[in-house]
This record gives C-alpha cells, structure tokens and sequence, in this order.
C-alpha cells in the first residue's frame, strides 16, 4: 500500500461543521489534506470509514501566536514582583540560559497540551526554532515556525544568521512539509530588531514566499524606545519603511497602536491573546480593530503567561468583553457611589454570534500562511480534524454546537482528533491515551531533567 493510500479514510458523523453551517456529512482524508467534502451519507465502497454518529466533527482549532517551549515556565511569572516586566525580567534570564534541547523537549510538552484543547495548528515563534519544527514533528503537531529574530536586544542577538538560516531550512525541508510543518519569518518586536534586519526578513519573506509573524507595540516601553531610536512609533515605523506592503504580516497583540495609526495595519492580521495580555498588560481592544478594518484573529500567546493553551477560553472571555465596560464605566461608578441605575447598565453584554468568534480560530488564522490552508473542513485544506462527544456531560445537551465550543469546557469531551491525516491518540480516550504512551513518558521525563537543570542553571 502506497504512503498516500495509508492515510486514505473517511470520517462521517450525524453534525460536521462544513464552511457554510453544520449539516449530517463526511470528509475524506488522503496524503494530509482533506480531498473531499460532502453533505449526506458517504459512498458504500472500501475507502476506510470512521462513523463517529452523533458527534460533532469540526476542523481542529488553529493557534495563531505561541511560544510552545514557554509552557516551561508555566506558573512562574506569580513570584515577580508586581512592578516587574515578565517578558524582560523572567523570561529574558531564563531564555539566556536555554540549550537547543531544552527548547525540543520543552515545545513537545507545549505541543501535547495544545492537541488537548483540540488545536491541530499552531504558529510557534521561538528561539532555536529547528528544535520548534523538530517537536511538533516527534509529536505529531502541524506548526508554522518562525525561529525569533533579534539584533538589538533579547537573548537571541547574537544567534541572528544562525535563525535566519534555521527559517530557510525550515522552509526547504521536504519531511517536515509533509508533516505539515512549515515556516514564516519571525522579527522578534519592533524594539528589538533593527531597520537592517527587518528588511533582511522581508527580503527573505519575499523570496521564499512565507509571511511575517511578529510582535508589534505589546508595551509602553517599546512604544518609547521605537520613538527614540526610529523618531516613530512602531507601526508608523514599520509601514513608512514600506515592509507591510511587501509580504504578509502577522502581528501579536498591537496593544500601543493608536486609532489613528490602524489603517496603516488593514494588509496584515493582528492576533488577540486575552487571557496572556490580562496577565502582561490588558487586553487588546478588538471592537476598535474591527471598527478601522483590521483583520484580526485569537491565540494563546503561551503557558508561561496564559497559563492554559486551550483557545476555546480565549473566545469565551472575547464575547464577555462588552459587558466590561459596564463594570468599569462611569454609570456604573455613579450607581456604586449611591445613584440610580444609568442607561448604560441595561443590556451591557453583547454576544457575539459563535460562528463569528469560531472563525477567528478556525478559517481566519487558517488562511494566512500560503503553503499551508487549515481551520475548514473544505477540500486543499490540511486533513485537521477535532471530534467531540456530545454525549460526553460537558456537552450535554446539543442545543447550539457552535455555542457549545465558543462556551462550553468542551476540552474532556475530545473525542478523536486527526492531524495531518492521523489520528492522535485513541478514539474515545485522547487525552488518558496519550498521557498514558510510553512515547508521552519518555518526553516528559526528558523535559522534567532538563527543566531541573535550568532551573538550577539560573539559581531559581
Ligand atoms: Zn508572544
């Protein structure tokens, strides 16, 4: 039997989440990508059938901007003091001191969590970003990796040609491609990386046809230092240098970009990390992204400041947000202080229709890279899929699927999961499956020395 024919299989069930709305359908997987598409009962031939029933099929989820390595310092953020910075003071001192095994070790456990909150893609963005690729592929994870690039600060400034080779190997690499893992080019942030090497990564970008993913204004101290040394803010910078007409970029967080600023940023794609930025700054003001056009998505950012990588929270919080500014606002102080109830405290919330939160982690992210379609059940796009057990009690009952996953703590119920084509894990027991592999034992154990070690290393 030909590779191709061995990953060869149909799934079917009672509600699949096709592009257009949920209906009774199939799907058929050969070579990694999902080839067809269909309403009604599949054919009655000898293509392989997984019949999930009455279980909801929907595409696994696409995580738009993470650090999986970082799930290593899960936890450890809680013992800074409150006016330190996490990024620079914590992580900074740590990152230092990682080897090129540790980031391995550390992503692949950042990688299993991911696949748990049914997340089957995952833009990575890291130092010694082959170790990144290199993870994903020994567990089974579809992964866009920029390796970080940094020549003004960070603790990547003085691995630059060294990453710069790493994206294009990356990028070149055959295996990897097959397993759905390719590259972007990663510019750390705008304080960080100089006007040289940022156009060398446009540059690269250009040539290898890869997008841009970096972070863009996540504090006021970058803010200030891009005026300082570019006599601009970030974003007025990065678009009077012409590099956002030049090749996609991604951007996390755009915290410090202000109104007048956001059309500049309308060809690129701004990345929403609320449950990270809650812990980091505050989250990013998404209503006002969509009122000046910017396209945006939802991520993790990582477990290091998250500290979960289960996307589906970040959209639970995302469709509350409106009824914060009732709690903080002026109507609602006037009533604490002892006057009536004002105007703007009758019908605060308003939720969002789940099909339009879903698709900034399904289809949205899923079409920024452009070797790599995914987040849609449609045919070209990767063969990633997630299964859940509506009968599972944190589902039950069925009244709204789409409601159900932007709300529901739908994690335990994961039914079956495939990337790439392959199952991961057992249908029924994704979760006790893969806790339970020899393979899940050995890299844990790996990550457990290795994170002792570091740990020693810096005198925590
Ligand atoms: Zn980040």
């Amino acid at each position: 039997m030909s590779r191709e024919a061995e990953r060869r299989r149909r799934i079917a069930a009672r509600s699949v989440l096709f592009p257009d709305g949920v209906a009774e359908g199939y799907l058929e997987l050969a070579g990694g990508r999902i080839v067809a598409s269909e309403r009604g009962a599949p054919p009655g031939d000898d293509v392989p059938l997984d019949d999930f029933g009455d279980a909801l099929v929907t595409p696994a989820l696409v995580d738009a901007h993470t650090h999986l390595a970082l799930v290593a310092l899960r936890g450890l953020a809680s013992g800074l003091p409150p006016k330190a910075s996490v990024v620079e003071d914590l992580f900074y001192m740590l990152e230092a001191k990682l080897a090129p095994g540790d980031v391995r070790a550390f992503s692949r456990m950042g990688a299993y969590d991911a696949l748990l909150g049914g997340t089957g893609l995952v833009w990575d963005h890291y130092y010694a970003g082959e170790e990144v690729a290199a993870a994903c592929h020994d567990v089974g994870l579809a992964a866009v990796v920029a390796p970080t690039l940094q020549d003004r600060g960070g603790p990547g400034r003085e691995h630059t040609e060294r990453a710069l080779a790493a994206t294009e190997a990356i990028a070149r690499d055959a295996g990897l491609r097959d397993a759905g893992i390719v590259a972007a080019v990663g510019p750390h942030a705008t304080d960080t990386v100089s006007d040289a090497l940022w156009e060398r990564a446009v540059t690269l970008a250009e040539r290898l046809d890869l997008p841009v993913h970096a972070h863009l204004a996540q504090s006021a101290d970058e803010w200030a230092r891009s005026l300082e040394l570019h006599g601009a803010t970030p974003a007025t910078r990065l678009a009077r240098a012409g590099w956002l007409k030049r090749a996609p970029h991604v951007f996390a967080h755009a915290l410090f970009v202000p109104r007048p600023e956001l059309p500049l940023l309308r060809d690129t794609t701004l990345v929403a990390c609320p449950y990270s930025q809650l812990v980091f700054a505050f989250p990013a003001r998404v209503d006002v992204w969509s009122e000046e056009g910017v396209p945006w998505v939802v991520a993790t950012d990582c477990a290091a400041s998250n500290d979960s990588m289960s996307l589906r929270k970040e959209l639970r919080f995302l469709s509350g947000m409106a009824a914060l500014r009732a709690s903080f606002g002026g109507d609602y102080e006037g009533f604490l202080a002892g006057g009536e109830p004002g105007a703007g405290l009758r019908h605060a919330a308003e939720t969002p229709e789940p099909l339009a939160l879903l698709r900034r982690v399904f289809e949205a992210p899923g079409r920024l890279h452009p070797a790599l379609r995914a987040g849609t059940l449609a045919p070209g796009a990767l063969a990633n899929v997630a299964v859940w057990d509506v009968d599972h009690p944190r589902l039950w009952p069925l009244h709204d699927p789409l409601r159900a996953l932007t709300h529901g703590d739908g994690d335990g119920a994961l039914h079956a999961l495939f990337v790439n084509g392959r199952p991961l894990g057992a249908v029924g027991d994704v979760s006790g499956s893969l806790r339970r592999s020899d393979l899940y034992e050995a890299h844990r154990e790996e990550a457990e020395g290795r994170l002792a070690a570091l740990m020693k290393r810096a005198g925590i």
